[in-house]
């Protein structure tokens, strides 16, 4: 009977990463994988071209419970960290906005580095773990493929969204069994469902700005046939996808615009004048009132703005797992160690990457910290 010094289970961005450190500290390594490639999600990631850091990673860019938890694992492995790590494996990287970094020629660069670093490593495919045991000082990995034996484990089954890619939830039903609190989990950085809009306004993207909670987002937004998608759609899910206010001419007082026009130009329609400011589908959409602006009593101005400036939804959903980019919540951090990754109740058992509930912002946020913890728990565990 081989017994491992670590169970690896997934091989996703987490467990390879934390596979190379174990290997470099020449620790016996298997990784166990329910399908039949390695890091699935990285392949897909940024649209192929997997935007793979994001050199503001910091805890304000990270949701959960506790984002603080990422600060250790991010200065232990740092974006500068992965930065270096990409250039030492010749990818030829760009940096398509200020900080986030993408993968010039496709996200296999990636991939493939990762598993350079592995060299013979055993990854064993189409092995789905089903439980693990702890007795006396050794854990048994229990799968669909037989029982493996080690002394440590790592459990970086990811989160379940992209379900076609295939995924569990076994990670959580492990942390579960051992004691770990489970925040609840629902996908996020997907796009929205609302009756707010028409559907014929599908295909519009202009740049807005959603005040959900206490933050403000400013980013590209897209109307879909059923709502809304785009970077400030999918930003505003990882907060509160139900109840946001959008203001979709930001930076303008459309109120004011309109009272100035009404002195000046008065004989503008005031469904033109708002056409002067938005997309004209979507103007006809707020106002197709064909009055003369000056025809218009300020009351009924602001009432225009208000839906421009000030615009409600109280009826948000995401759209679901099916094509959120993450899940958020998942295994509570509470009794982990930040420092080493380490299950504060069990010992040899460690957790990386999305199965923890922290959840990165849009722009590289989420693979830097399947990095980073993969990292940290690849040097402490075996
Ligand atoms: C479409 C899409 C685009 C994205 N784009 C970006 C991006 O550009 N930048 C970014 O930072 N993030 C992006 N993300 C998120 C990012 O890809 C993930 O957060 C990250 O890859 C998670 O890594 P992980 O190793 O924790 O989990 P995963 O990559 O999900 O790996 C977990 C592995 O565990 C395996 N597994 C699960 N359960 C079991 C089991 N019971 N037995 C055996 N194996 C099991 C799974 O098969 C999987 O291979 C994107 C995600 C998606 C879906």
């Amino acid at each position: 009977m081989k017994i491992f010094d670590t169970v690896i289970i997934g091989a996703g961005a987490a467990g390879l990463m934390a596979a190379a450190q174990l290997l470099r500290r020449k620790k016996a390594v298997l990784i166990l994988d329910m399908g039949n490639e390695p890091a699935r999600k990285v392949a897909v990631s940024g649209g192929g071209n997997c935007n793979f850091t994001n050199s503001k990673a910091d805890f304000s860019h990270y949701f959960g419970k506790n984002p603080r938890f990422v600060m250790s694992a991010l200065t232990q492995f740092s974006p500068h960290d992965t930065l270096n790590w990409a250039k030492a494996h010749n990818i030829k990287y760009i940096e398509k906005e200020p900080g986030r970094y993408f993968c010039r020629d496709g996200a296999k660069d990636i991939l493939n580095a990762l598993l350079s670093d592995l060299k013979n490593t055993l990854i064993k495919y189409n092995t789905n773990v089903i439980d693990i045991e702890k007795e006396n000082d050794f854990f048994t990995i229990k799968t669909t493929n037989g029982d493996f034996y080690s002394q440590s484990v790592i459990v970086a089954t990811g989160g379940i969204s992209y379900p076609h890619l295939l995924v569990s939830s076994t990670g959580q039903t492990i942390a579960k069994k051992f004691g770990h609190k489970i925040e609840p989990v629902r996908p996020a950085l997907c796009a929205i469902k609302t009756k707010a809009f028409d559907s014929e306004l599908s295909g519009i993207s202009l740049k807005a700005e959603i005040i959900v909670d206490k933050h403000k987002i400013v980013d590209d937004l897209l109307f879909t046939h059923f709502g809304i998608g785009g970077p400030a759609a999918y930003r505003a899910t990882l907060i509160n996808p139900k109840e946001m206010i959008i203001n979709f001419a930001p930076n303008k007082n459309v109120f004011e615009l309109l009272k100035s026009t009404k002195q000046t130009n008065g004989k503008k329609s005031v469904a033109n004048v708002v056409a002067e400011i938005l997309p004209n589908k979507l103007a006809h959409f707020f106002c197709n009132d064909t009055r003369n602006i000056a025809d218009l009593k300020d009351g009924e101005l602001k009432q225009i703005a208000t839906r421009i400036n000030h615009f409600e939804i109280m009826d948000g959903t995401a759209i679901g797992f099916t094509s959120a980019e993450v899940m958020m919540g998942g295994v509570s951090v509470d009794k982990i160690s930040s420092k080493t990754m380490e299950s504060k109740i069990c010992p040899g058992l460690f957790f990386a990457g999305e199965v923890m509930d922290i959840t990165g912002d849009l722009g590289g946020f989420n693979i830097q910290w399947a990095f980073s913890s993969g990292f940290v728990a690849g040097k402490n565990a075996g």
